[in-house]
Order: C-alpha cells, then sequence, then structure tokens
C-alpha cells in the first residue's frame, strides 16, 4: 500500500515540551498522526497527516457498541538514535484483539514501517532525559453508521503519539493497591485478554473507589471464586517470596503483557524461579503477615516497573518492604529502561533501531 504524506507547514508546528517529566501522562500530543481506513473489504487510504478531530457519523458503530480496540508501546532516543521495544509484539496482539472483536486484521510490517516513518518525522518530539519517552497509541474503531448490533463494514486505524514521563505521579516510587471484592474486570470466555476499550469504561467505578480511598490502582481477583489475584489496573502483577516469583497464569481473563513476558525472561535468565500460577488472596495475605513476601510490583509499558507499598483488602492494609522499593524492583526497572533505551545489552534482541532498519 502507498502511504501518502502531507507534513504539517513549520510554522503550524507546536512548541514542544521541554519539562516532559511533569506532563500528566498522555496529555500533549505531537504535530502528526498516521491513519489508513477499511473499507470494501481492504484497507486504503494510509496517510501520515497533521493531528485533526475525527469527524465520524454519530451512529459509528464503536460509539454505540464499543467495538475498538488499542496498543500502548514506546519510543525511546538517545541522539540520533530511535529505539524501539518489542513493537511486532504489540501489533501481532492488535491483530489477536482484532480476531476477538471481529475486527479485520492489520498487515504489521506494513504499520510498523509507517510507524517508524511518523518516529523519523516526529523525531525532536522523542524525549531524551532519564524517566521520558514518546508513548504510541495505535487504535481500530468500527465506523459504519449503525444502529443494528453487528461487526462493523468499515474502520478507522491510526496512531497517536504522546511524550511522556512517568505514568504515577508519585514517580518511580511504590504505589498503594486497594483489591477489588465488588466487582470484577473479566470472566473466562469474556475478554479480558484483549486490549478492548469496553474493559476500561467497565473498571472504571472500581478505580474511583480505590482513588476515592487513597489507591492508585486496583488489584482484579478473578470473577469466579473472588479469590485468585489476575492483574493490577493496566498491569500485570508479581509477588516475590522468599524462594519463589509468582505470576498468574494466562487464562483468557488478563491481558498477555510484553512487559510480563519481559520479567519472566530476565528472571528465569538471572537464575530465579518464576512461576505462572494461580495465587489466592489468601496465600498473599499469609504471606505478607509471615514475611515470607519480600516485594510486590506491577509491570506494564506505561509504568514499566511499579512496585507495590501498600495493599488493602476488605477493611485492612497490609505494608510491603516497609513501603521502600524491592531490590528486585528495582533491578528490573534498571535493566528494562536500559535495554529500552539502548543503554544496555539487549542478549534477548528485544531493541529495534529505527533508523538502521533501512
Ligand atoms: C496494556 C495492559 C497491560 C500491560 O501490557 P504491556 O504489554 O506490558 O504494556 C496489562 N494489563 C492491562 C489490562 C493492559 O491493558
Amino acid at each position: 500500500m502507498h502511504l501518502e504524506i502531507e507534513p504539517v507547514p513549520s510554522s503550524f508546528r507546536k512548541a514542544i515540551p521541554h519539562d516532559v517529566l511533569n506532563l500528566a501522562f498522555g496529555s500533549v500530543f505531537t504535530d502528526h498522526m498516521f491513519t489508513m481506513q477499511y473499507s470494501g473489504g481492504i484497507w486504503h487510504s494510509a496517510k501520515i497527516e497533521p493531528y485533526h478531530p475525527l469527524l465520524i457519523d454519530p451512529a459509528a458503530l464503536v460509539l454505540h457498541y464499543g467495538q475498538g480496540i488499542f496498543e500502548g508501546l514506546k519510543a525511546y532516543r538517545r541522539g540520533e538514535r530511535i529505539f524501539l521495544f518489542r513493537p511486532r509484539m504489540n501489533l501481532e496482539r492488535m491483530n489477536r484483539s482484532a480476531e476477538r472483536m471481529v475486527m479485520p486484521q492489520i498487515n504489521s510490517d506494513f504499520v510498523l514501517s509507517s510507524l517508524e516513518q511518523l518516529l523519523t518525522i516526529e523525531k525532536e518530539w522523542i524525549p531524551t532525559q532519564n524517566g521520558t519517552s514518546l508513548y504510541i497509541r495505535p487504535t481500530m474503531i468500527a465506523t459504519e453508521p449503525k444502529l443494528g448490533v453487528k461487526p462493523s463494514d468499515d474502520y478507522l486505524f491510526f496512531i497517536l503519539l504522546s511524550p511522556v514521563g512517568p505514568y504515577f505521579k508519585e514517580g518511580f516510587r511504590p504505589v498503594g493497591i486497594y483489591v477489588a471484592d465488588q466487582h470484577v474486570r473479566a470472566a473466562e470466555g469474556g475478554t479480558g485478554q484483549a486490549k478492548t476499550i469496553g474493559n476500561y469504561a467497565a473498571s472504571l467505578l472500581a478505580s474511583t473507589i480505590a482513588k476515592q480511598a487513597g489507591y492508585s490502582q486496583v488489584l482484579w481477583l478473578d470473577a469466579k471464586e473472588r479469590r485468585y489475584l489476575e492483574e493490577v489496573g493496566t498491569m500485570n502483577i508479581f509477588v516475590v517470596f522468599d524462594d519463589e516469583i509468582v505470576t498468574p497464569p494466562l487464562r483468557g481473563t488478563i491481558l498477555p503483557g510484553i512487559t510480563r513476558d519481559s520479567v519472566l525472561t530476565l528472571l528465569k535468565h538471572w537464575g530465579y524461579t518464576a512461576t505462572e500460577r494461580l495465587l489466592s488472596i489468601e496465600e498473599v495475605l499469609d504471606g505478607l503477615t509471615s514475611g515470607k513476601i519480600k516485594e510486590i510490583f506491577g509491570c506494564g509499558t506505561a509504568a514499566i516497573i511499579a512496585p507495590v507499598g501498600r495493599l488493602h483488602y476488605q477493611d485492612k492494609t497490609y505494608t510491603i518492604a516497609s513501603e521502600s522499593i524491592g531490590p528486585l524492583s528495582q533491578r528490573l526497572f534498571d535493566e528494562l529502561t536500559g535495554i529500552q533505551c539502548g543503554e544496555r545489552d539487549d542478549p534477548f534482541g528485544w531493541v529495534r533501531v529505527v533508523n538502521e532498519s533501512g
């Protein structure tokens, strides 16, 4: 497919923010965006164009029935070099989300090369300071105007870019999590493993309750027994026992995180026993009381690693690692961010250097 490029004239370009560390996450967008359209069974009209509001029909299916999916990844820059972290995994996961939501597949080679052109055009927007990056948001929405519930015939795919600092306003500091026992995120057979927009709307009530109680994220339990840990808000979760590191298994209810996969790989590489298994809230509370649990952390593209300092469950609050950053959380954070911005060895070939891929 041909990619048309319509650059923003330089006199119309926005001021690039200098103090990215203090920007609210995802609140500023670059000058250009990528768009392509799907109709008549094919993707067409691929374009890099000025960032602009969308004109969609008020009957567009996405607005009524939530047929929409997205992804999240980051670009880093050191000097002239631009780095992406495992971008193909994001595009493959987007195609799996598309399959679950009866949406069309994208050509990941074409989308990746379009993204790389967009990043090259927006290079000056990629911040270079430690702890900053350019967040990339690929999105696909159903645009056919129709009030009947059915898969759309037409779609819009777009990519937005946003310079970001740390996801949590605390920065890389322990966060508090609130175990939801009134609400659930996803049941087996549902859409929990897809990055589909409705999952996040459905999470807002529990996260509002958590925020009112002073916690930044919700820890979800399984829908059937309300007993087994699932994941945290926009992150997967790891619990570090004295002899084993545990993360919940992929049973179709949680997002298969790329950071989760990277953490599991690093832990095994470093010689730890890292297990994907069911982990009940009782086992966690026992481990916290007995001291067998040394650390708990969340992991995802936005926050990378988020150490958990406090956990709230049914009117009781537990502290973890005296609310300090545990050594393993610190090591994983340093290693992952070091690999992502090209400053550390990349033994698993995770990093893609944009300007050198040809
Ligand atoms: C995106 C996301 C994650 C993290 O996935 P990464 O690929 O590591 O960014 C975890 N849980 C949910 C619900 C998510 O939406």
